[in-house]
């Protein structure tokens, strides 16, 4: 640039040029000496020195004159921000050493001040998303780092900001989101996918017990800034499983009163119907013969052949008639009482708990002593689970299956009677296996039946309620019951409760 100007007059171009340099530059540029003289000042400070009200010369005091004093003192740099004329500058007091003045630079932030603005607003404005959401939502880092949780996640899962954002996620709470099935989404799922939807993932935790979750989780990659956030939203669909848990036994309620219903009208329109048809049968030929007694007994004088008529009536019609009448009479009462029974257990108070069985089916056992012995049987109680029920309805239900199998065993062989237990899937299963007569096929689904007996005439005795009332215990107790049997080998009673 230099090279036409002749060599002498060179220094002296050079350092005009240089001088102009300052003035030339379109950021302000000042030099303020220790006591506050404004030294020199560019074109591009005017509108500062404008609103500091100073000018070149001049001595500045106050707020400015401090920051040159710490800028001197401190012997290192120092930055402020300063606005005017819609613009905004920063101004850094730069202290060259061992000299009694401090350069100012400054540099309009203007634009970048309304960048960082805009995204201060955008994040805000996304926070405030995230805080309205009412489902829990955590955002992570690549290194799977908490950078902010929502108000819903802290209140559902009982943790504080302090000791969450910032930590790793497995961390939380004492390691209670350790999940693997959460490991495995975070580490596998996502990067191979980006996102995933609705994953069920059950887990119990320390303070708030076992919680069923849907997990929904996106993979944010911002391009310029090269960050990469995780979005985890956390749906606890807890109560309404068990909502949906309760609906289905009410539903099951429902269905098992609807049965009962069923089983009333059969009987009504069944059982209790023939010994009625033999009341009404048997009361109108009493009527008959009463009547054909009064005319006969009307009469002055008796033949001999009416004479054994009225004996006849007497003596032995009458009488039968009546017998007839009274005993399908106690064989409806005897109906009307079983009804009673079988409808006084759904509507029985339970009061559901944790049973010991061994304790509970050993005091069953020795209640039914007696017949046991009576029977020449063997009755052996292996260990047994624990499970959930009412201790007296389920003494009554076990008895009832042990007493009918010692009514069914087969006369030709030794009895014997083993109850036996095991848990699986939090259900306890127990199972009263006999060496009885057995139960054929056909029939296994009918004995469930209310007042059905396989031999209506056997002399074991029975009113066909011991299973449909243990069938009704165990539909208010979340249990069930089901038969394998063989005709000449035994049964076997399975009943499921749920487990303690
Ligand atoms: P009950 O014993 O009073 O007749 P239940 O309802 O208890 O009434 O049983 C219905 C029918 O099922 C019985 O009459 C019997 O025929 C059959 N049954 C029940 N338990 C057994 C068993 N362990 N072995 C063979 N048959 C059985």
């Amino acid at each position: 640039m230099y090279k036409d100007v002749p060599e002498h007059k060179q220094p002296r171009e050079l350092i005009e040029s240089l001088a102009r340099f300052p003035a030339e530059n379109p950021c302000p540029v000042m030099r303020i000496a220790k006591d506050g003289t404004l030294l020199y000042a560019n074109a591009s400070s005017s509108s500062i020195l404008k609103l500091w009200g100073y000018r070149q010369g001049e001595k500045i005091c106050g707020q400015w004159h401090d920051v040159v004093l710490e800028t001197l003192s401190n012997g290192t740099s120092l930055t402020r921000e300063v606005e005017c004329d819609d613009k905004c500058y920063s101004l850094t007091f730069v202290p060259p050493a061992a000299c009694e003045y401090v350069n100012v630079y400054g540099l309009d932030r203007t634009e970048a001040k309304r960048v960082e603005l805009a995204v201060a607003d955008a994040r805000t404005y996304a926070e405030s998303i995230v805080a309205t959401v009412r489902q829990p939502l955590l955002v992570l880092d690549s290194e799977l780092t908490v950078v902010s949780a929502n108000r819903s996640f802290y209140r559902d899962f009982r943790v504080d900001p302090e000791n969450t954002v910032g930590s790793l996620v497995y961390e939380l709470g004492d390691g209670q989101w350790d999940i693997p099935e959460l490991r495995r989404l975070l580490e596998e799922i996502l990067p191979a996918s980006t996102w995933f939807d609705d994953f069920r993932v059950e887990h119990d935790f320390p303070d708030i017990g076992l919680r069923v979750m849907l997990l929904n989780g996106r993979q944010v990659i911002s391009e310029g800034e090269k960050t990469q956030r995780i979005l985890l939203a956390i749906k606890d669909i807890t109560d309404s499983l068990r909502a949906e848990q309760e609906r289905e036994r009410l539903l099951k309620t429902v269905a098992a009163k609807n049965r009962e219903l069923q089983d009333i009208i059969y009987i009504a329109s069944h059982d209790l119907k023939s010994p009625l048809v033999n009341i009404l049968g048997f009361s109108s030929e009493l009527l008959r013969d009463c009547e054909q007694l009064g005319n006969l007994l009307g009469k002055d004088q008796l033949e001999q052949s009416e004479k054994d008529a009225v004996e006849n009536l007497v003596r032995n019609e009458i009488p039968q008639e009546v017998k007839f009448i009274s005993s399908s009479g106690h064989m409806l009462k005897g109906l009307i009482d079983g009804m009673l029974k079988v409808s006084r257990i759904g509507g029985a108070e339970y009061s559901i708990e944790p049973l010991n069985m061994n304790e509970l089916m050993q005091e069953v056992a020795d209640a039914l002593e007696f017949s046991i012995r009576e029977r020449g049987a063997s009755v052996t109680v292996e260990r047994l689970p624990d499970c959930l029920g009412d201790a007296s309805k389920t003494s009554q239900l076990f008895s009832n299956l042990i007493n009918n199998a010692l009514k069914y065993l087969d006369p030709g062989r030794k009895g014997v009677i083993r109850i036996l237990g095991r848990s699986e899937n939090g259900r306890s299963e127990y199972c009263v296996e006999d060496n009885g007569i057995g139960i054929d096929a056909a029939h296994q689904q009918k004995v469930f039946e209310i007042f059905h007996r396989l031999n209506p005439r056997d002399d074991v005795g029975g009113e066909g309620l011991g299973l449909t009332i243990a069938m009704r215990i165990l539909d208010q107790m979340d249990g069930g019951m089901r038969l394998e049997s063989e005709p000449g080998k035994g049964s076997k009673f399975f009943v499921s409760l749920p487990g303690a």
